[in-house]
């Protein structure tokens, strides 16, 4: 049966005059948008805590921008830079990877997930286990360890609300009375900048052209993941984990012109859509006001003007990521890990300009087919498995573009 992933026993969240709210990964793409909405909504929302990886200055702006009372960077070098520009604001400062799962213990209403990659699974955990509502926009987490992420939401009893824009369409467009009557659910996707390139001209595409997303301003990875389809394929199991649909119900329709997000089909024939400008903020203010409305200084969208929107289907001959993150799905937990972890591998190393576009399908395939023969079948209860076959598909993917360098170079 499909669920909403919000309703905890059937309860909305309450809405509380001001939200405590920490943002994990505040100075990404979608951490950026998030302290956009939270500073138009400054008597709404007190930040407690504030993370990133190694822009240290960046971060020190946005700690003291939103008032946030601790600023945590993940590079422990960085950590006298941070203390220093932070001198005197009464902000507290802490640095490395232990420090952000311990700053996601701290007791606030909403954490924004939005670290990149496998990275955010154990801070988004913590903040779990602590009892904060989870605003999750890293998808890396439900697909490297997707079950046992549900089951510490479940057993912490916190609302998961995606970010992610299809899946916060979905969110809106499922009417939770109703979950036993959901036919479908559909992913939409803007197809990524070659979306018409033919297989030769992919295999000449550079860093530069895949990072220049048609539609949307989003960081390096996933910049990349959309250009390969690699991200609607990670979208798939993150709709399977968010939604508790099997694969066989779930779709991808490729729609360029990225208005409508995401739909329900109902078993009456009806399809409820959400349509937005392509803006992350829509989502986020979604999820950070939930169950309210929080406004935005967002563009709306002039569908007279806009005319005609286009729908087609996707060309798993052109873009066998999608096919690799589906069958993937289909095998299981262990497969997504590998899948994930042999995926941020390959982009880190296309991007580094080691291997070439099309090798990062063909790495993600090849330490899948590997993996099957030795960690398949391995199941997690355990972070520390899900993070052990995280760093064997890195392992399988670091070693097989070492040798397809060999082979080339
Ligand atoms: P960015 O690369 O723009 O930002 C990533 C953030 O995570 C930065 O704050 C970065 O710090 C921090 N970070 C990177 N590595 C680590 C690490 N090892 N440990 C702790 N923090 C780390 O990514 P996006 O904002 O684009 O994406 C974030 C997540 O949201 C991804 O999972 C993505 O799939 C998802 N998402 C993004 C969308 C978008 O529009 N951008 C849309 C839907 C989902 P620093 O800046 O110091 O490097
Ligand atoms: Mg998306």
């Amino acid at each position: 049966m499909v669920r909403s992933p919000a309703i905890v026993d059937g309860r909305p969240s309450g809405s509380k005059a001001v939200r405590t709210i920490s943002l994990f990964g505040a100075t990404g793409s979608i951490g950026r948008s998030t302290a956009d909405v939270i500073l138009q909504h400054r008597d709404s929302f007190a930040v407690e805590v504030v993370t990133a990886q190694s822009r240290v200055e960046e971060l020190a702006e946005l700690a003291a921008q939103l008032g946030a009372r601790l600023a945590v960077i993940g590079d422990p070098a960085a950590y006298e830079s941070l203390r220093d520009r932070l001198a005197g604001t009464g902000i507290a400062v802490a640095a490395g990877p232990a420090a952000i799962v311990e700053a996601a213990s701290r007791p606030v209403d909403l954490v924004m997930a939005a670290i990149v990659g496998a990275a955010g699974l154990e801070p988004t955990l913590a903040a779990i286990d602590a009892g904060a509502d989870i605003a999750l926009a890293n998808k890396e987490c439900l697909v490297c360890a997707g079950a046992l992420f549900n089951r510490r939401a479940a057993a912490a009893r916190v609302r998961i609300l995606p970010v992610d824009s299809e899946h916060n369409a979905i969110f809106q467009s499922l009417d939770a009375a109703n979950v036993a009557a959901v036919e479908r659910i559909t992913v939409t996707a803007s197809g990524g900048p070659f979306r018409t390139f033919s297989l030769d001209e992919m295999r000449r595409v550079t860093p530069a052209q895949a990072l220049k997303h048609p539609r949307w301003s989003m960081g390096p990875k996933i910049s990349i993941d959309s250009a390969t389809m690699m991200n609607k394929g990670l979208e798939l199991i993150e709709a399977h984990h968010l939604f508790g649909i099997e694969s066989e119900r779930l779709d991808v329709l490729v729609h360029p012109q990225s208005v409508v997000h995401g739909f329900v089909t109902y078993a009456d024939g009806s399809m409820v859509a959400q349509l937005g400008a392509a803006d992350m903020r829509i989502p986020i203010s979604h999820c950070l006001g939930w169950p309210n409305r929080v406004a935005t200084a967002t563009p709306r969208l002039d569908l007279a003007e806009l005319g005609t929107l286009t729908f087609e289907k996707p060309d798993l001959h052109r873009f066998p990521a999608l096919s690799l993150a589906r069958q993937a799905l289909e095998i299981g937990d262990w497969a997504t890990n590998i899948l994930n972890a042999a995926n941020e591998v390959a982009v880190e190393a296309f991007l580094a300009g080691r291997i070439e576009f099309l090798d990062i399908a063909a790495t993600v395939e090849a330490v899948l087919e590997q993996a099957g023969k030795t960690v398949g079948g391995t199941e997690f209860n355990a972070v520390d498995t899900v993070l052990a076959l995280d760093a064997e598909g890195r392992r399988m993917a670091a070693e097989m573009i070492e040798f397809r360098g060999r082979r080339a170079g």
